[in-house]
This record gives C-alpha cells, sequence and structure tokens, in this order.
C-alpha cells in the first residue's frame, strides 16, 4: 500500500471507532509539525533500549531466570540477576526490585524509614512532595509517620520562577540533615518537572555543603525518559514504582530502590527484616513480566511521552493552558490541561475512557475520594489495576479544571485517547475544530 492508501485506511478504522472527519484532520495537521521531535524521542528510546539489552546480556539473563520461587524464596536467581540488571542501568551499586514492594508509596516509604534514625532531619529543597508522602513524613498526623519515630522534616520551596532558592537551601541543612528528598517529577503539583541535568546541579550544591548527606530521588514517571537517570550525576539513591514507566505495562505490581550498596541494603532490612535483607521474598511467578516489562519500557514510555506532547499540541492550539506547553523539553511523562469547566474535564475524561481496551463500555462519573476536598474524575481502562503507564487521566472538580493525564502503552493507543477525548468536547460544543 502506498501513504495515501495507508491514510485512508486509518481515517476509515478511526471514523468507525468515533472519531469524525473534523476532529480526524485536525490532529493529523498537527501531527505534521510534530516529526521532528518524534524523531528526537525515537532516538532516546533506542539508547535506552540498547542499554537495557546491554545490561541483559551483561548478566547472562538465562531461561532459568524467568522460573519463579516460592516460600522463603532463597536463591531465586531470577530476582537476584534482575536487581543486578536494575543496578546496571541505573548505574547503581545495588539494586532492590520486588513484588513485595506494593507501589511507589511503599518504596518510597522503606528508602526513607530504613535510612533515617530518630533525631535525624529529612529535607525537601523543592517544595511540597507528592501527596502520599504527606502521611509517610507526618505533614500530615498519620500512624506509623516519620514524625511519629522523632524524625524531623523541614522544606524550602522553589522560587516564583521554578528555580532552586539555593540560600534558603544552605540556611536548611543542619548538623541533622541526614537525607533529601528530590521529586523528579512535578506529579500534581504545579511546579517545573526537573530535569536529570537539573538534579545533578542540585545534588552537588548540598553535597558541598554535607558531603555525607543521603540524597534521595523520587524517580516515579521519569525512567526512561531521558538518556541518563539521577544516580548518574551524583543521587545516592534512586526509588519508584513498576507500575509506572520501567514496568513497561507488563510488571503486574511492585518497586524498585537501586543506589549505593549500605543504603539499599538497609532498605532490604527494612523491607523484609533485620537478619533478612535480600535474600528472602519469593516472586513467585512475575519474573518474566518484570524482566519482558523491562525490555519493552523504553519503547512503551516514548509512546507515553508522544502522546502526552501531542496532547500539549492539540489542546495549546484549541486555546486552553497546557502544562508542559508544546514546546518544552520533557523530563517525565504526565501532562496537564487546564480545561477551565466542569464539562470540559468530563468530557475528557470519556473520552480516554471510551478509548480503552478494558472497560471501555463504562462511563466515569465525578466521585468523592478520600484525602481529595472535593468531587474526583478518573478514566482508566487498564489491564493492571491502577497502572498509570497506561493510559489514564483523572481531575478534581475545581477550578481550573485541570485534567492530568498520562501513559499509553503503544503511541498508537495514546494518540487514539487524545482523539477520542476531542471528539468528546466537540460532541458538546466545547471546542471549535
Ligand atoms: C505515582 C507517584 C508516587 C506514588 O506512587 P504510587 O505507586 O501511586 O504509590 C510518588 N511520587 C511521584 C512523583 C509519583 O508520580
Amino acid at each position: 500500500m502506498d501513504n495515501i492508501d495507508n491514510n485512508n485506511c486509518a481515517e476509515g478504522l478511526y471514523k468507525e471507532l468515533g472519531i469524525s472527519k473534523l476532529v480526524y484532520s485536525f490532529c493529523d495537521k498537527i501531527l505534521d509539525e510534530l516529526t521532528k521531535r518524534f524523531e528526537t524521542i525515537d532516538r532516546v528510546s533506542e539508547c535506552n533500549q540498547l542499554k537495557v539489552l546491554h545490561a541483559m546480556q551483561k548478566n547472562r539473563v538465562a531461561q532459568m531466570h524467568l522460573n519463579g520461587t516460592s516460600g522463603y524464596g532463597y536463591n531465586d536467581d531470577g530476582r537476584d540477576t534482575l536487581e543486578k540488571i536494575y543496578a546496571d542501568i541505573f548505574k547503581t551499586e545495588d539494586a532492590l526490585v520486588r513484588p513485595q514492594i506494593m507501589c511507589g508509596t511503599h518504596a518510597l516509604n522503606v528508602a526513607l524509614s530504613a535510612n533515617l534514625r530518630p533525631n535525624d532531619e529529612l529535607l525537601s529543597p523543592v517544595g511540597k512532595p507528592y501527596d502520599t508522602m504527606d502521611e509517610i513524613i507526618g505533614i500530615r498526623p498519620s500512624n506509623g509517620s516519620l514524625a511519629e519515630y522523632g524524625i524531623t522534616y523541614s522544606q524550602v520551596d522553589l522560587k516564583e520562577n521554578g528555580d532552586f532558592d539555593y540560600e534558603g537551601i544552605k540556611n536548611a541543612i543542619n548538623k541533622r540533615t541526614k537525607l533529601v528528598t528530590i521529586q523528579r517529577s512535578k506529579g500534581y503539583a504545579n511546579r517545573p518537572t526537573l530535569s536529570v541535568a537539573k538534579i545533578g546541579e542540585l545534588i552537588s550544591f548540598i553535597k558541598k555543603i554535607k558531603p555525607d548527606v543521603i540524597c534521595m530521588v523520587d524517580n516515579c514517571y521519569g525512567e526512561f525518559v531521558e538518556l541518563t537517570e539521577p544516580c548518574e550525576v551524583g543521587a545516592d539513591l534512586v526509588v519508584g514504582s513498576l507500575i509506572k514507566n520501567p514496568g513497561g505495562g507488563l510488571a503486574p505490581c511492585g518497586g524498585y530502590i537501586a543506589g549505593k550498596k549500605q543504603y539499599v541494603e538497609q532498605a532490604a532490612y527494612r523491607l523484609s527484616s533485620p537478619g533478612l535483607g535480600k535474600e528472602v521474598g519469593a516472586t513467585l511467578g512475575v519474573n518474566p513480566s518484570f524482566y519482558q516489562g523491562l525490555f519493552l519500557a523504553p519503547t512503551v514510555t516514548a509512546g507515553a511521552l508522544k502522546g502526552a506532547i501531542f496532547a500539549a499540541n492539540v489542546y495549546e492550539r484549541l486555546g486552553f493552558k497546557v502544562i508542559p506547553d508544546s514546546k518544552e523539553s520533557r523530563h517525565d511523562i504526565i501532562q496537564a490541561v487546564e480545561l477551565g469547566t466542569k464539562e470540559g474535564l468530563i468530557a475528557f475524561c470519556k473520552g480516554i475512557q471510551a478509548a480503552a481496551p478494558v472497560d471501555s463500555f463504562v462511563t466515569p462519573e465525578p466521585w468523592s475520594m478520600p484525602g481529595y476536598d472535593c468531587d474526583v474524575i478518573m478514566a482508566a481502562g487498564a489491564f493492571v489495576q491502577g497502572s498509570s503507564i497506561e493510559l489514564s487521566a483523572d481531575g478534581p472538580l475545581k477550578e481550573p479544571f485541570t485534567v492530568f493525564f498520562q501513559g499509553g502503552l503503544t503511541w498508537y493507543h495514546a494518540k487514539y485517547g487524545i482523539m477520542m477525548s476531542l471528539q468528546k468536547m466537540f460532541e458538546q460544543g466545547l471546542v471549535n475544530v
């Protein structure tokens, strides 16, 4: 088939899937302008693919590593080899990669509570961390928080323009400062996502003041977006979730903690038990999906990134404020769009849901959720519950009605999801294409 036939074929299929001709051609024109950017993403993805492949070959991955263990999980070569592979990819001495780490929040909690002791202080030099960290730290009083163990917390906000407040950070570091937590992704906050280079600048500054402080990076949503990872620029620990980027959509659960050997070991003693550490922890049947997911992760992340950029361009062209904007360089896979109206937010999420491979026939409705002060709408039709490397969107029903969305296991699905969100808004008369 030549190009024209291909286009006609796609247009016809999109039509069958509910995308009108107007929406299709509006999006198609925008895509034409993104060719160069997508090429850059593909090159990064190619290098990261080679990095993953190289780590697998170097560690002599064999068929037997795909087997799992039961019970205590002693001598689980698949698990232990995968941890060496993660350490190679993230350029660290050691790694803990486990299905027993339940989510990103749990990984962060393990890393923090393992490496802090009573009377130590934790510092966030990049403003308030991700919401679920509030209760780990005790910013919101909570059972089992670090605060309950006598670990204090201090925070230095970013400056108005998004820069680090170096003066404030210098003043905040004291003799009790033991660990510094740096969140790479903006998450759902209103601040820029940090590039790996920026994280490096911050860490050098901090280490000059206090060389023995542990610098930990919350790497959620950032893995494989760039060519380098935070431990290459001085971080002592990186932490993330396997139902985001590095699980490649196949890992059914899990998290990782990678970094200096002593800090990773502490984390292992905390996750399992003093005396047991990394030696225990059955992998049951997850090894194949951890390995294969990691293998696919650079490609999957690239697809999600293309989706985010496509959406930024589509919605910016229609006059909405998008964060990051259509041209900005990217350091994570989250895209925010200020839709301005409740109807817009609901229509957007309905489109994402309607485009899903699972539960496409259900209609998301705003609902009250624990931890939120207003109703929230969520769209997700994922193979893995709550997986946000799969195409998903959510937003609180309050001004300025911002939708946060991320993921897409393939670029084509992300593309269709965004087109569908636009289609729903178009049908409601909320946009003019
Ligand atoms: C998702 C996320 C977390 C928490 O991960 P969960 O898996 O949802 O517990 C923490 N920090 C950041 C920046 C995240 O994006």
